[in-house]
């Protein structure tokens, strides 16, 4: 499990987290909300090991993946190259991890698409790509921050449903910053609303899946109290 104990996080005289604690396990779909500016893009980034300026612990064992708002593809790279860009690259392992792009490209439904150049794509398919690189590394933990938030409703309803299918086939443990309540409500087990630097509120969707009409309206009813 991923967890985050007493974490404080300043920047300057003003901490941005406050005594945060929050534990994910693996395997398990954890949603987080919060006002802009509450600090959500600075949780991951220090549980992303991009920040360990903090006070506080934050252990994450195992393998971690970031796919970001904007997919940040390199532009001068094929898409099978961006989506291997994490692996190690010397001589004779060129040709096992064009197997590997390609087998990743085909989750995401972008077969065809491994010779393609970043610029070509749509906001969509650079997206997929984003989370192809992601899933080749078979992280323990996926942090996603709000990786739909640029796309058009039908490509996000898209999205939701590989999310899902990925998150099922891979089982990493998945923290999924959004602003989107229904979102939160549909692919999570677990929605954390963070606000004054720490966790203010929780809630565990019952299963089995499709939610309730009640767990829309009791998390409904936290989000926005
Ligand atoms: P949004 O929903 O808009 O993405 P967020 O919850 O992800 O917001 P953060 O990006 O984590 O918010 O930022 C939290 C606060 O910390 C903001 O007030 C931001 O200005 C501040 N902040 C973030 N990074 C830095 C930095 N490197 N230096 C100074 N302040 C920062
Ligand atoms: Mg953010």
């Amino acid at each position: 499990a991923a967890a985050v104990r007493g974490l404080t996080k300043r920047f300057g005289d003003r901490a941005v987290l406050s005594g945060l604690d929050l534990t994910i396990e693996r395997g398990e779909f954890v949603a987080l909300l919060g006002r802009s500016g509450s600090g959500k893009s600075t949780l991951l980034r220090v549980l992303a090991g991009l920040d360990a300026e903090i006070e506080g612990t934050a252990r994450v064992p195992g393998t971690v993946s970031v796919a970001f708002q904007q997919p940040r593809l390199l532009p001068w790279r094929k898409v099978w190259r961006n989506v291997v860009l994490g692996l190690r690259r010397d001589g004779e392992s060129q040709s096992r991890n064009r197997a590997v792009a390609e087998r990743a490209l085909a989750e995401v439904q972008l077969s065809g698409h491994a010779d393609a150049w970043p610029l070509t794509l749509s906001g969509g398919e650079a997206q997929r790509v984003s989370l192809a690189r992601a899933l080749v590394r078979e992280p323990d933990l996926l942090l996603l921050d709000e990786p739909f938030g640029a796309l058009d409703a039908l490509t996000r309803l898209a999205m939701h449903g590989l999310v899902e299918d990925l998150w099922r086939t891979h089982r990493p443990g998945v923290l999924l910053v959004t602003h989107d309540v229904d979102e939160a409500l549909l692919l999570a087990d677990r929605v954390l609303v963070l606000g004054e630097g720490r966790i203010l509120a929780e809630h565990v969707l019952s299963h089995p899946r499709p939610r309730t009409a009640a767990d829309h309206a009791d998390v409904r009813t936290r989000v926005l109290a």
